[in-house]
């Protein structure tokens, strides 16, 4: 089974701006790059243009390639300022100089649609979740919509970065799997991937995760975006995983769209908290 994250996320964009439209209200989501990296705003289009999609505002501010954490903050602060920007995501990574904590822990907790600020993850560990990461909790919408069971699975997530690896842990443990986090330390990777009932790939490693390191049956997920050849591909080397899971996300068209289609809801959500709690 192919778990197509393009589809599932266009469903749910489309049921996002029929909610959007019916609800009145108008949530506006603001971006903040700094330099030029082109990766990094090629991903800050791809979000302006699913506001577009969502009928959810954007504002997108840039800063040059010289600007300073002090700059950063200013930008952020302005905006938590702003009653009329309900989502602050700050596209990381940011040029090195950049102080990247001190920026994400500026973000209002109620503005941070991306969930990387302190207080989001400390709801998000203490098991009572406001803004999830958007990867990972992407993640677990697209499992809930093909029925695969996460309660009292054993889950094994590779990686242990902050937008993935860790929170993936935490969402999966808050619906009671079984979950080890494996890293470019663990002794034995193949053999802890082999044991996954739910196998969660954010290593950034090309084709790395071969069959042998799949428990038949499995449900795989892969993150990983790397570029081979001028192609993307994974961190599953799919063709030869796909016959020995029971279930597998494609690179490009799985996670990725999720991610997207997450951020846009966040954004609503943060919407909704901001301009109800004003009328109350
Ligand atoms: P990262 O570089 O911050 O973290 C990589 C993690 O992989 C680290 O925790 C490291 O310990 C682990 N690792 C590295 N080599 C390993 C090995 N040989 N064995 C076991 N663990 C190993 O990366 P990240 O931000 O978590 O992203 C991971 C991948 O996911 C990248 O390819 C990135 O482009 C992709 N990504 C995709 C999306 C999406 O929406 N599809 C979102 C975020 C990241």
């Amino acid at each position: 089974m192919i778990l197509d994250g393009k589809a599932v996320s266009e469903k749910r964009l489309d049921l996002l701006k029929e909610e959007i439209d019916e609800s009145g209200l108008y949530p506006r989501l603001a971006t903040v790059i700094v330099g030029d990296d082109p990766a990094s705003r090629m991903y800050v289009r791809m979000k302006h243009r699913a506001c577009e999609r969502v009928h959810i505002g954007s504002v997108g501010i840039e800063l040059p390639e010289t600007a300073n954490t002090e700059d950063v903050l200013d930008a952020v602060r302005r905006l938590n300022r702003d009653q009329d920007i309900h989502g602050i995501l700050v596209q990381l990574p940011m040029p090195g100089r950049i102080d990247t904590e001190k920026v994400i822990e500026a973000v209002a907790p109620g503005k941070d649609v991306d969930g990387y600020n302190p207080f989001n993850l400390g709801k998000l560990f203490s098991g009572h979740p406001v803004f999830a990461p958007c990867t990972p909790r992407g993640i677990i919408t697209l499992l809930d919509e093909y029925g695969i069971d996460i309660s009292g699975a054993h889950a094994v997530v590779a990686g242990r970065s902050i937008d993935v690896g860790r929170p993936m842990a935490a969402l999966l443990l808050n619906r009671d799997a079984t979950v080890t986090i494996c890293h470019s330390r663990t002794k034995d990777l193949a053999g802890e991937l082999a044991r996954a009932d739910i196998l969660v790939s954010a290593i950034g490693k090309a084709r790395f995760i071969g069959p042998e390191m799949v428990k038949p049956g499995a449900a795989v997920v892969d993150v990983g975006i790397n570029h081979v050849d001028g192609k993307l591909c994974g961190d599953v080397d799919f063709d030869r995983v796909a016959e020995k899971a029971a279930a597998i996300t494609p690179v490009p068209g799985g996670v990725g769209p999720m991610t997207i289609a997450t951020l846009m809801e966040n954004t609503f959500t943060a919407a909704k908290r901001i301009i109800c709690s004003r009328v109350v």
